[in-house]
């Protein structure tokens, strides 16, 4: 948050974000060609410097008309993407200052309204996973000598749950659905249909993931089994911090999951097409934190 000191900063970076990379250089649709704008300084406001055209950067975005600092925010979207185990609407409302009725109205529009999906591929570097809800049998993959050699008691454990499968673009969006069960090739599809196959894909060593050299530019592979967890920039701490999210706000609005009892999400962790909060979460994780424990489980 360093980067976002005041409500100033934040909405500069929402300015470059959606129209002016540079800060000052935006495309006015009145003048039909680049110009340059200035600050409104009593406005939320950005205005032509040829023909007084003006850009509001918050228009359209869940900040709009909020009597909420923008810097509480950020702030509030800082510490629902990179705490590792997620937070609850409570949390906020003590994080944050403010009441209980704003907290979980900002909860709700950040969960729901920022992560909404667009249909562009996720490209660059995608981290993908795959998590049950209720807890996932991380240790058969360590412990396991044969892949195919699992007891029926452990299939019929897995079927169970609901398994959940997600893909992250670095400093980006995420698309998460609920798959039947996470073996056989679902997985491998579900990731060629939202992911560009110019890019680098990460996983462990799941053997769901093998074929998945073929449909991309680069698969790195983690070894959980081996407990390695991140090798110089291959690791799915990404997804697996989106995860912990998850499954916090599972426990914290429902007391039992059932497959059926969820629908697909699809959302954008940072927010990344709505709002351009990716660049946020992005810089903040890589020169802060870089997690480095084991996976999260329920
Ligand atoms: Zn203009």
């Amino acid at each position: 948050m360093r980067d976002y000191p005041d409500d100033a900063a934040c909405l500069d970076h929402l300015w470059r974000h959606r129209y002016a990379p540079d800060g000052h250089t935006a495309d006015c649709p009145k003048c039909a060609q680049p110009r340059r704008f200035h600050r409104v300084k009593t406005r939320p406001c950005y205005v032509c410097g040829s023909c007084g055209h003006q850009f509001y950067p918050l228009a359209g975005t869940i900040f709009h008309k909020s009597s909420t600092s923008l810097h509480l925010w950020f702030y509030a979207i800082h510490l629902m993407t990179s705490t590792r185990c997620g937070i609850s609407a409570k949390h906020l409302e003590r994080e944050l200052g403010v009441t209980y009725k704003t907290a979980w109205r900002m909860f709700n529009l950040i969960r729901n309204k920022l992560m909404a999906d667009d249909d562009e591929p996720l490209s660059g570097a995608v981290e993908i996973d795959e998590t049950s809800v209720d807890g996932k049998p991380r240790k058969f993959q360590g412990a396991r000598k044969r892949p195919n050699a699992i007891s029926e008691g452990v299939k019929l454990a897995e079927r169970r749950r609901a398994t959940v499968f997600a893909a992250v673009e670095r400093g980006g969006r995420v698309r998460a659905t609920v798959l039947p069960s996470r073996r056989g090739p679902r997985l491998r599809e579900q990731a060629i249909e939202w992911v560009d196959p110019k890019s680098i894909v990460m996983t462990d060593e799941w053997p769901a993931y093998n074929q998945l050299h073929k449909h991309f530019a680069k698969h790195s592979r983690i070894r959980h089994g081996a407990l390695e967890y991140v090798d110089g920039e291959i690791h799915t701490n990404t997804i697996e911090g989106f995860f912990g999210n998850l499954k916090t706000g599972i426990r914290a609005t429902t007391s039992s999951c059932r497959t059926s009892g969820y629908r697909a999400i699809s959302t954008s962790s940072a927010g990344a097409t709505a709002t351009g909060m990716t660049a946020a979460r992005c810089s903040t994780r890589s020169s802060s934190e870089q997690p480095v424990q084991p996976k999260l489980s329920l």
